[in-house]
């Protein structure tokens, strides 16, 4: 059997956390076994759906390099099918024409609101044999009185529920459009979809669904519901907690892989492993491993995800994406090193690319800004003596290598007989106006010569006219 799963969005907002996920797990089923992945814009409500959303969801797929064989589909265009599938439910018997009014379903809601019932058709049409004059009917799946049904989620494990509990769903409404879950199962059943995975806010739909697969004599497939994404109050996640879309985690710096590394553990587990690459998911993924209940969303640990991830990218790839986010900023990199070497020092101290861009600016632009607290802390007039060596000591340095470079300071150093650490630091706030960069030497090599000088020449004025204030 050929895995056929599909991912069925409604096209009525962007790409958010959980839709992706769904991708994700039918799109890692279907890889892994050579299947095919098929995606389905359930977009029949009209007044919801926008092209817009349309759009953001295949921007977000393309993102998440979440390749699909088959479509986009959209359901609106597929309405020969589902009146077809209609006809046959009627044929065979299996649906049924109510002309019940607006008013009596809402009183009949009302009742069993009152009487603390779950609402439900009470069956008033399903015998009617003659129309009733003037009134465009809807069509009514007829579900089996007695008995029950029973889901082999492969998630959740076996679900039965009684027939009782469930209602003559509407198929057709009457204008003549099929309703949500007559539209799914047709799709489901010409597409030829094996594995249904879904959240499982869907899980009351699939009984009705099995149902309605059954009265056409079609297989069924298998099951999968998946657990929901919780936010930090152990809610569903939803915009309140900050998700909208995934396309701002791209905005945001997170790379495609890490997201769908941390997405897959979000609700799936591979021993205590937390890192995958997407290869490793194709070889390991299994819905058998996934768990059955939700899974709380942590920015913190993504971001621990994205930059393991980060720091596996090759310096070419990195300084691409690196590249791409300066220009962002509008910094231009042919006034500074090659940002895939620039990377290669700051990968270790950014969680994100675009953290890593907010820390290069230093490394393009002429004169750095002393950060007064900085300035006030390291670069004090006992430090005048070791700037000046430093400078002297560089300024003869022909190879500009951080290998070289650190040699130059631990001349200092031993010239001085003064620790490192009396060196670096002053040195540091001089170079980049600030307390923090990477390893001092590499960020000397990355600056380049010219500029180095010149800034430990402006800390020297800066520490000589403190100097001349304070006597
Ligand atoms: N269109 C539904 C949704 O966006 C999914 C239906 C399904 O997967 O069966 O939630």
């Amino acid at each position: 059997m050929t895995v056929r799963t599909r991912f069925a969005p409604s096209p009525t907002g962007y790409l958010h956390l959980g839709g992706a996920r769904t991708a994700l797990f039918n799109w890692l089923l279907a890889r892994q076994t050579g299947g095919q992945f098929v995606l389905r814009v359930e977009d029949t409500d009209r007044e919801r759906s926008t092209d817009e959303s349309v759009q953001a969801i295949l921007d977000g797929m393309d993102w998440l390099q979440l390749d699909y064989d088959e479509g986009p589909f959209f359901q609106t265009k597929r309405y020969d099918l589902y009146k077809g599938v209609i006809d046959q439910l009627v044929e065979g018997g299996h649906a049924y024409r109510c002309y019940c009014s607006k008013e009596r379903l809402d009183e009949m809601r009302e009742t069993a609101r009152r009487e603390k019932r779950k609402p439900r058709y009470d069956g008033t049409c399903r015998d009617r044999t003659e129309p009733v004059a003037g009134v465009e009917p809807v069509l009514r799946f007829k579900t089996p009185l007695e008995g029950t049904v029973v889901i082999d989620d492969l998630v959740k494990g076996k679900i039965e529920i009684d027939n009782a509990e469930l209602d003559d769903l509407v198929i057709c409404r009457s204008d003549g459009n099929p309703t949500y879950n007559l539209s799914v199962v047709a799709d489901d059943i010409d597409m030829g979809i094996t594995h249904v995975v879904r959240g499982d806010d869907h899980i009351n739909n699939t009984p009705r669904q099995i149902h309605i697969f059954n009265a056409l004599g079609a297989a069924l497939p298998k099951f999968a519901h998946l657990p929901m994404i919780l936010g930090d109050d152990g809610k569903r996640m939803s915009k309140r907690h900050g998700a909208v879309s995934v396309m701002q985690y791209q905005q945001e710096g997170i790379l495609p892989e890490a997201l769908l590394n941390y997405l897959a553990r979000l609700g799936w587990s591979h021993g205590d492993q937390e890192l995958f690459s997407i290869d490793e998911l194709k070889a390991l993924f299994s819905l058998d491993s996934c768990q059955r209940s939700g899974s709380v969303f942590d920015n913190t640990k993504l971001l621990w995800v994205n930059q393991q991830h980060l720091s596996n990218l090759s310096e070419a790839e990195l300084g691409a994406q690196l590249q791409t986010e300066l220009e962002k900023l509008n910094i231009d990199t042919a006034n500074g090193p090659q940002p895939g070497l620039l990377a290669g020092i700051l990968r270790e101290r950014a969680q994100t690319v675009k953290d890593m861009a907010a820390q290069s600016e230093i490394f393009y632009i002429d004169e750095v800004e002393l950060d007064a607290k900085a300035a006030q802390k390291q670069l004090r007039p006992v430090c005048l003596p070791v700037l000046q060596a430093v400078q002297a000591e560089l300024q003869q340095e022909e190879k500009w290598h951080s290998a070289n470079l650190k040699q130059r300071l631990d001349n200092v150093a031993q010239a001085l007989e003064v620790g490192f650490g009396k060196i670096g630091q002053p040195l540091r706030v001089a170079i980049t106006g600030g307390n923090a960069s990477p390893d001092i030497a590499d960020t000397l090599e990355m600056i380049g010569k010219p500029r180095s000088i010149a800034r430990v020449g402006k800390a020297i004025e800066y520490v000589e006219q403190r100097s001349a204030g304070s006597e």
